[in-house]
């Protein structure tokens, strides 16, 4: 087998502004494994706030792997960008070609200040999106109150409004804030705090459904959600949780547990984000997924990871 690496940086629109900090680029290598005549493809990028490897530590992972392709990276962003070469590599000799589809996507919104949060919201409606997410807890309680309640008002009712506070509010501020919102009016908040404990108080005093993220890395973390019940959603990364295998994995766990799945970006480049389109059409075809990304970067990604109309088309 011959592994191929190539690096290259896309540049966001505007910066990602999240209670991890603040993301302007994506450092990503280009996975290439070639065997046969045949080809698989994927991708590597970490977030390191996210609490993944540097880049550095993925760069020397791949290139180790590559010599050895026989035992996967351990990095997380590195092994699942290697998993995901593989996958579609025996999917290439297998000669399954997978059919055409369409899966729904949310629109993705990172901005702080007001005026850049209603221009997005406006021009998410205006792109045909059936879901808006709002990055809340990276600024002040009285700031994701106000941003929150201009991003009720100017969506319909039927368009799902969901937030994600990446663990950065504590359980008194996600409390304070989703009981001085419509609660009713949102669908969904991703890690409102940094522990699971919390969850439980929150969806039971708001009704809000309460989904997991950065919590999903871990297998141990896993069971203890499971065991809590503290979340009624699982936002799966493929770039982070180990590549197609590890997502069905986590997807089939959930589905026993009668916890929904979301297919989600980690802000990712086209190789990655065709990965995640594929898995949300395996596994959850009528959901509304986290793959909206690609408008935001500077760079033009190819079409068929371009939403149109709300939605990323499998050609
Ligand atoms: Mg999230």
């Amino acid at each position: 087998m011959l592994i191929t690496l190539n690096n290259r940086t896309l540049q966001l629109r505007s910066p990602m502004v999240t209670a991890h900090g603040r993301t302007t680029d994506r450092h990503i290598i280009e996975i290439t494994a070639k065997q046969d005549g045949f080809f698989g493809y994927g991708e590597a990028a970490p977030l390191p706030s996210f609490g993944a490897e540097t880049f550095e530590e993925t760069q020397i992972a791949l290139t180790e792997w590559s010599k050895n392709p026989e035992s996967l990276p351990d990095p997380p962003v590195a092994r699942s960008g290697a998993a995901t070469a593989l996958d579609y590599l025996e999917q290439s000799k297998s000669k399954t070609l997978l059919p055409p589809g369409a899966v729904a996507v949310q629109a993705l919104i990172g901005a702080v200040e007001i005026s850049s949060v209603e221009r997005q919201i406006s021009d998410a409606i205006n792109d045909g999106y059936r879901a808006v997410k709002l990055k809340v807890a990276a600024a002040d309680t009285a700031s994701d109150i106000e941003r929150i309640e201009l991003a009720a008002s100017l969506i319909d009712p039927q368009v799902l409004l969901r937030l994600d506070a990446n663990g950065g509010w504590t359980k008194q501020q996600a409390l304070t804030v989703l009981t001085c919102v419509e609660a009713s009016r949102i669908a969904l908040v991703e890690e409102p705090t940094s522990d699971p404990s919390d969850w439980e108080k929150i969806k039971e005093e708001t009704g809000i459904r309460v989904g997991a993220d950065e919590h999903l890395t871990d297998r141990h973390q896993i069971d203890r959600l499971i065991e809590l019940g503290a979340a009624q959603t699982f936002v799966l990364k493929p770039s982070i949780l180990g590549g197609p295998p590890a997502t069905r994995a986590i997807a089939s766990l959930a589905a026993n547990n009668d916890i929904d799945i979301v297919i989600s970006s980690f802000l990712d480049g086209p190789i990655a984000l065709r990965t995640g389109r594929d898995l949300a059409l395996e596994l959850a075809p009528e959901q509304i997924h986290g793959l909206g990304t690609a408008p935001l970067f500077v760079e033009d990604l190819p079409e068929d990871v371009q939403p149109v109309n709300g939605h990323l088309h499998r050609l």
